[in-house]
């Protein structure tokens, strides 16, 4: 099974061009919790580099936005149960 990933918009700090770039959930989420450094990366210059405050609080948006997503597919097994049921 493929791991998760979030795919988010990020701007190359060579040519401020946005391209995105794809990091699983779990790195995020740990970089994020423990305030370790994330490496973010431009498809356009080949280029690694450490996300801003900025750009981690952009992460943070984004992962809190999945959360509510995975929560409203949580839900729906159970409205299925419910229908089968009656
Ligand atoms: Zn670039």
């Amino acid at each position: 099974m493929p791991e998760p990933t979030l795919t988010f918009s990020v701007t190359c700090p060579d040519c401020a061009l946005e391209s995105f770039s794809e990091i699983p959930i779990a790195v995020i989420a740990n970089g994020l919790l423990t305030g370790k450094e994330l490496r973010l990366y431009s498809n356009c210059h080949g280029r690694y580099w450490t996300a801003t405050f900025a750009e981690r609080e952009q992460l943070r948006k984004s992962l809190s936005v999945l959360k509510l997503e995975t929560h409203t597919i949580q839900e729906r097994p159970r409205a299925e149960q419910f229908e089968a049921a009656g």
